[in-house]
């Protein structure tokens, strides 16, 4: 028996990124929506439930750090758990995004098993 797919929101800028991901996530049976920005962002995940948030730090106007707040200050989206998607690899990121409330830290370029293994990871244990 199959079991009710899980809903995935990737916010990334960057177009070949977002198409990347949702492609390998939509195979292994995951919904996946995507925003190209951190408002559109915010706005998408006020508009259904989902169940992990990919979220890019670098992102035009409004960054990953400032949109990790809007979404924590929601009642709606406080719970979602955010993986943080970034080409950044300074070990400061890293630590301000767990103090900031992300669940994972997933540094681009990835390979599709990475991506695969750490959503199953999150959403497994939810
Ligand atoms: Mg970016």
């Amino acid at each position: 028996m199959e079991s009710k797919s899980k809903h995935i929101l990737i916010v990334d800028d960057e177009e070949d990124i977002v198409s990347l991901c949702k492609d390998i996530l939509e195979m292994e049976g995951y919904e996946v929506d995507f925003a190209l920005n951190g408002k559109d962002g915010i706005k998408k995940s006020l508009t259904k439930h989902f169940d992990l948030i990919l979220l890019d730090i670098m992102l035009p106007e409004m960054d990953g750090w400032e949109v990790i707040e809007v979404l924590r200050l929601n009642e709606k989206t406080k719970d979602i758990p955010v993986a943080m998607l970034t080409a950044k690899t300074e070990f400061k990121n890293k630590v301000l995004g767990i103090q900031q409330g992300a669940i994972d830290y997933i540094t681009k370029p990835f390979i599709p098993e990475e991506i695969i293994y750490r959503v199953k990871r999150i959403l497994e244990n939810e």
